[in-house]
């Protein structure tokens, strides 16, 4: 069965070919690790993983390179404005270093909370330093550069082809947006390649570079990155819809001039995620992360779960009207798998139609569906097995058996109830059962005498 995917590149659905048989190279675009990662990046980064589990249910092996941006990214598109890092660290008083370092890490936590599989590569900006500087080099020895008072920029009228993934033409780009264009560059969408430090402070973050001392340009980190760990012409990009341009324009330019090689196959954009309806913003106080979500209760899998309930090509709204749904749809889920017992088979027509939803350019809300009509399907064998195979793509532990959240109290009380159900005691059984629902903890006695429980959100 032929996956199809949506290409940003020629803007239509393709059927999938890799360029190597069975193998894919696959490169995600990280974040600026500056601040805490939000609802948007949650959406971005499971639309990715998505992607990557389809193509391994298909058979396929996948290297998967995601870098993590810890210098260069400015505040502007125009290049120009600060740089974010540096603008944290004076934020918090703490040193870009240390700045990269704890929000990488909460980055990653919150991938795995979510499912997300650990890619094959994660590679840091500022640990590629060198490969930027010898690819502009390159850039410079084949002509495509300049060099003015606060960098080294890429000529984009050097390059007609600029403009092939967003459709932006040099001239006409980002039509009304306010744009601060520094004068000495030769068109306002030149971009850089290399920023200069100041002259008169000391940057945490800098280098030598045969230009000066300074610091690389946000779109060289990409292409320097993917190329060395995938090659000059590799398979899949994909990045949120915001990356299209500048970034990826961008990172196609510099790339394609170095090599004269196609750079990417398939580019994939997720598109942007709004909060009840608005956009996501500070000032709105509508700013999420997956503590927030964790902190009034909900668990980060019932987010992914809501994320599959929408197709990754449309903007999605989120509401906590929707998360409390997926909370509750997903327990329910949870709880239909523990009692299926393996018959030893597997459900060929089901799964069949799951892959043909997730083969249909990723299409999660209809693979969810087939799966409630299995699940529901009293006639269906081989649930268990089937309902594996499916989560292999779905990430959403479906089999897992939650961890035990019990306190040692809560063991003494529920220890304490079987003794007085033995005696038959059961105004104190009774009062005891209350007392744990309260405490969001369900008992289930059993045709054999024993007591289950379970923990309730
Ligand atoms: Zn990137």
């Amino acid at each position: 069965m032929s996956l199809k995917i949506y290409n940003t590149l020629g803007r239509k659905k393709q059927v999938f070919k890799p360029i190597k048989d069975k193998q894919v190279g696959m490169y995600t675009c990280g974040p600026t690790v500056y601040d805490y990662d939000h609802l948007g990046h949650a959406w971005n980064y499971v639309a990715s993983d998505i992607l990557r589990r389809v193509l391994e249910y298909n058979g396929y092996k996948v290297k998967h390179v995601m870098n993590i941006t810890d210098v260069g990214h400015l505040t502007s598109d125009a290049d120009t404005g600060e740089e974010k890092m540096e603008l944290a660290a004076r934020r918090e008083h703490k040193s870009a270093w240390k700045i990269a370092e704890f929000y990488t890490k909460i980055f990653m936590e919150n991938r795995e909370k979510l499912n997300i599989l650990k890619p094959t590569v994660v590679c840091r900006a500022t640990d590629h330093i060198k490969e930027m500087i010898a690819l502009i080099k390159k850039l410079e020895e084949k002509g495509y550069t300049y060099v003015i008072s606060d960098g080294v920029y890429f000529n984009i009228s050097k390059f007609p082809k600029y403009g092939q993934l967003s459709g932006n033409k040099s001239g006409e780009l980002k039509a009304g947006a306010r744009v601060e264009v520094n004068p000495e560059k030769k068109s306002p969408y030149d971009f850089a390649l290399w920023k200069f430090s100041p002259k008169d402070k000391k940057r945490d973050m800098e280098w030598d570079s045969p230009w000066g001392k300074g610091f690389p340009g946000w779109h060289i980190e990409c292409s320097a990155m993917s190329m060395k760990y995938l090659g000059e012409h590799f398979d899949i990009h994909t990045g949120g819809e915001d990356n299209i341009f500048p970034h990826h324009e961008s990172e196609i330019a510099q790339s394609e001039a170095s090599t004269g090689k196609k750079f990417v196959n398939y580019w994939l954009h997720t598109r942007f995620l709004m909060i009840e309806s608005q956009k996501m913003s500070k000032s709105l106080k509508n700013y999420y992360r997956i503590q927030d979500l964790e902190e009034k209760g909900f668990k980060p899998l019932a987010l992914r779960y809501l994320f599959l309930t929408a197709k990754f090509r449309s903007p999605f709204n989120f509401t906590f009207e929707g998360l409390t749904a997926a909370s509750t749809t997903l327990e329910r889920l949870k709880n239909i798998a523990e009692m299926l017992e393996d018959d030893g088979k597997t459900n060929k027509k089901y799964l069949a139609q799951f892959e043909k939803a997730v083969n249909d350019d990723l299409n999660t809300p209809e693979a969810l569906a087939v799966l409630w009509n299995f699940i529901r399907d009293p006639k269906a064998t081989g649930k268990l097995n089937t309902l594996a195979k499916m989560d292999e793509v779905l990430g959403l532990d479906l089999l897992k058996k939650e961890k035990s959240e019990i306190s040692e109290h809560v063991k003494i009380l529920i220890e304490q109830r079987e003794e007085a159900r033995k005696k038959k005691d059961f105004k104190t059984a009774d009062r005891i059962r209350n007392e744990l629902k309260e405490k969001g903890i369900i008992l289930e006695d059993q045709p054999d005498g024993g007591t289950r429980w379970k923990v309730i959100k």
